[in-house]
């Protein structure tokens, strides 16, 4: 079975374990959704999760975070860890929203990485949850891990591991894509005991490196 067969039958079979896939991050808006997506950077969702209703209090849209104090936003986010280089992207990020695009989160991946601390895997995830927009597919740790495990790409970079994921999966569905992996990486196919004698892709997964 090539590639292309085998995610095909990925996305149908995960689709049956996961009917509802949906972001964990707790959001409103495009921006609190890249805001908590930068904070989640080495943090759990939940962690997250518990910071964002504080922050957004204080901080509801990018003009107010663009004159925030760079040291207060430090102690609201000390908690989900690289917290100077976030507060500082964040605020920098917020500027940036402010002098060139009115405050508005930008619907574009080379507007939106553009910004500090913003790479492809936070824009996709802004763009397709929070925009409507499947541009690419979002890629971090467990999408990482499990595209190798079921030999859907040979990469361990993010960039190139996209790029072989793209053509293997519909574009409506890159989103979706990202939520089903990560659900699966956290429940089934886990970092350290991958449960594959309980897994529904047992008969179609080559276990790479597993
Ligand atoms: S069979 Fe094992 S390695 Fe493959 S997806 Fe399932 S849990 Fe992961």
């Amino acid at each position: 079975m090539d590639a292309a067969a085998r995610a095909t039958l990925i996305h149908a079979r995960l689709r049956t374990v996961f009917p509802h896939p949906e972001p964990a991050l707790v959001h409103h808006n495009a921006y609190e959704l890249l805001v908590a997506t930068v904070l989640a950077a080495q943090c759990t969702d939940a962690r997250v999760n518990t910071v964002t209703p504080g922050f957004f209090s204080r901080w509801p849209d990018p003009s107010s975070l663009a004159q925030a104090d760079v040291a207060a936003v430090e102690g609201v986010v000390h908690a989900t860890g690289f917290f100077r280089q976030k507060a500082k992207n964040l605020v920098a990020a917020a500027k940036l929203l402010m002098a060139r695009h009115e405050g508005r989160i930008p619907a574009s991946m080379a507007e939106l990485t553009a910004l500090p601390g913003v790479a492809r895997k936070t824009a996709n995830i802004v763009l397709s949850n929070a925009l409507g927009l499947n541009v690419g597919i979002a890629v971090d740790t467990h999408v990482r891990r499990l595209a190798f495990r079921m030999g859907l790409t040979t990469s361990e970079n993010p960039v190139i591991i996209e790029k072989d994921l793209m053509p293997l999966f519909p574009r409506a569905a890159y989103g979706e894509i990202n939520h089903l992996l990560v659900l699966f990486g956290r429940e089934v196919c886990k970092a350290r005991k991958p449960r594959c004698d309980s897994c529904v892709l047992d008969d179609i997964c080559p276990k790479l490196g597993v």
